[in-house]
């Protein structure tokens, strides 16, 4: 017997009616690439998405169509994912921090027929703009008075809206069609598409909202830190509206100070960032004895959240820490750490070793861990293993049929990522496949040993590469930084170390740097750093 359900399909633009209608009033606050902070609705942004809809099918866009942005987190940047969506065009987001050859290469590989850009980045498109012949039109969301003038031809946002009222009709198509594209950083290799359909980006706001996910509700104010160009916006730009949660946009400002300020002024109740980033604003309260009285949780992921960064939020701010994993090919979310409630009584530094870890899957992720050999490995906290993933906001394959191997016939898709799986479900990341330390046939993790390290008072940072050893295929090298006026010497960060790893484990090494490299999304590169220390010898070898 079949359900006498109806049949309703699963499409972005339903998120922004209904914000529109059931939560209209409802603010989206940015700070604007021109300088001053705006205002707008969510009414206000539904009836501009409508307008940019009309705009782009005026100009011959339709069904199908990749409208890329290379932009900040602002409200126009969300008329414009909600606009190329709503002729049943596909939002493609591009990493301003990438260089211009691997920009124009992904607009390239999506041949994206339309550019919208801000201020700060026509440089990048001046840099590119004979590289990119799909590329009918280059908008730049910004009005006639701020307007530069260009080699390339651009328009303003203003001129491109103008002649529309918003008397559009959202182009329906089946809730499986393609609604969004991001590629992945490109660690190794080219990038790779990731391609979201309208159904994936509504199942994925769900799995967003509840509050052991990030948690959004009309009675909160979100401030999303992580650029809408850094995998999805973490779900957040359809997560947000589909709650009536206040929206606060930082627009280009991310620094300690410009994050306080929008965090005090807009009452933030809660935010999300990569760990760089709440380090910046850590800095900056620890410099000026700022507080947060209005910031009840920050989710932090991207790349580990640091032990000290969980304890110095928590204990001396208040502010609940929400360690999360995900991929851009997860639309992101994978994992959350909230608490669970048998660990509320433990101690601070018991529930601590909780938070280190990646937390536990909200429902639509399936998980598992495996062996080289794809046998499943029990959920244990020890037992390493490749973990894989499925579910209705995984990608099922890439543009254009790249990168196969990471997808099976039974829909796991391998991560790249290396994990342990506790009883309770908690995931913790050990390393990515490829930065696993392979010491006389044995796995060491180099991200346990870089969080580890990174706790020393005198380093800023820390990271882990293995090096080759005659004797034991590879052994760690550690890599910090030291803090500004302080040396530490090898010895004291080893004995910092020393008992609270196995001494298999120890470092054979440290080299003093004054930078790390990082990738476009703020994950140390450690193919780079083993370039730089490709002749390095260790003393044990
Ligand atoms: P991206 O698609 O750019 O967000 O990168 C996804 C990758 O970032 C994952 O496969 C992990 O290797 C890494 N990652 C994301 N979140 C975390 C986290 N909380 N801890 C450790 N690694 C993370």
């Amino acid at each position: 017997m079949q359900g006498l359900m109806q049949d309703w399909p699963l499409l972005c633009h339903t998120i922004l009616d209904h914000a529109a209608r059931v939560h209209g009033e409802q603010e989206i606050v940015t700070r604007s690439i021109e300088g001053p902070i705006t205002r707008s609705t969510f009414r206000t942004v539904r009836h501009n998405a409508l307008r940019v809809a009309q705009a782009l099918a005026r100009d011959g866009h339709s069904v199908s169509d990749r409208v890329a942005t290379l932009a900040w987190n602002t409200d126009k940047h969300m008329e414009v994912w909600y606009g190329a969506m709503g002729i049943g065009g596909i939002y493609h987001t591009l990493n301003p921090r990438l260089f211009p050859e691997q920009i124009a290469w992904i607009i390239n590989h999506a041949e994206d027929s339309i550019l919208f850009t801000d201020l700060t980045f026509v440089p990048i498109v001046a840099a590119i703009a004979d590289k990119i012949p799909s590329v009918r039109k280059v908008v730049v969301l910004t009005d006639e008075a701020n307007m530069p003038q260009t080699e390339f031809g651009a328009v303003s946002y203003e001129a491109f809206l103008d002649g529309t009222d918003g008397d559009y009709v959202w182009t329906k198509v089946d809730e499986n069609s393609a609604s969004g594209m991001c590629y992945t950083s490109g660690t190794t290799g080219n990038p790779k598409g990731v391609v979201y359909s309208h159904r994936s980006n509504v199942l994925h706001s769900m799995m967003a909202t509840p509050l052991d996910s990030l948690g959004f509700a009309a009675n909160e104010t979100v401030l999303p830190i992580v650029p809408m160009f850094h995998a999805n916006a973490w779900g957040i730009a359809h997560a947000a509206p589909m709650n009536g949660t206040k929206m606060v946009m930082p627009g280009a400002g991310m620094d300690g100070e410009s994050v306080f300020e929008l965090l005090s002024t807009e009452k933030i109740t809660f935010s999300a960032a990569v760990p760089t980033v709440w380090l910046g604003l850590l800095q900056y309260l620890e410099e000026t004895g700022k507080d947060l009285p209005d910031l009840k949780r920050v989710v932090i992921g991207g790349s580990a959240c640091p032990r000290f960064m969980t304890e110095t939020l928590e204990g001396k701010y208040g502010v609940e820490v929400r360690h999360a994993w995900g991929m851009t090919e997860m639309s992101p979310l994978g994992s959350l750490g909230a608490l669970k409630p048998k660990y509320s009584g433990l101690p601070m530094s018991e529930q601590l070793d909780i938070k280190e870890k990646q937390g536990f899957a909200p429902y639509g992720v399936e998980m598992k861990i495996t062996d080289d050999e794809d046998n499943e490995q029990p959920w244990d906290g020890e037992t390493f293993g490749r973990l894989k993933v499925r579910g209705p906001a995984v990608a099922s394959g890439y543009y254009g049929g790249d990168g196969v191997e990471q997808f099976d016939e039974d829909g796991w898709f391998d991560t790249g990522d290396v994990a342990h799986i506790d009883p309770q479900g908690y995931m913790q990341i050990t390393d990515r496949s490829k930065d696993v330390i392979k010491s006389g046939g044995e796995w060491i993790s180099s991200i346990e040993l870089e969080n580890l390290a990174a706790a020393h008072p005198d380093l800023v940072e820390a990271a882990v590469i293995g090096i080759a050893h005659p004797k034991w295929d590879e052994r760690p090298l550690l890599v910090v930084i030291p803090k500004e006026g302080k040396s530490p010497s090898k010895e004291d960060i080893l004995g910092f170390m020393d008992g609270k790893i196995a001494k298999w484990w120890m470092p054979d090494d440290v080299a003093f740097v004054e930078e790390i490299p990082h990738t476009a999304t703020g994950k140390i590169q450690k193919t780079t750093l083993r370039e730089q220390f490709a002749d390095y010898t260790l003393p044990t070898a």
